[in-house]
């Protein structure tokens, strides 16, 4: 599997993307504008690893 190392901007907003962490092996992406930061509402689903959190928020639409 190809590793998506670039983070696309937010596919609702155009906002950078964050990578977000939770322990040791849940990782995600949401919208740097997301929640208390603004009012986007982009976020990935959580993924085992950096580079699957990658491709789940850059498939997101
Ligand atoms: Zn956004």
């Amino acid at each position: 599997m190809t590793q998506p190392s670039t983070v696309n901007p937010c596919p609702r907003c155009g906002q950078p993307g964050e990578m977000k962490k939770s322990g040791s092996n849940r990782f995600w992406v949401q919208c740097s504008k997301f929640g208390k930061d603004g009012n986007c509402k982009a976020i990935a689903t959580i993924c085992p690893n950096k580079a699957e959190a990658v491709a789940a928020w850059n498939k997101m639409r």
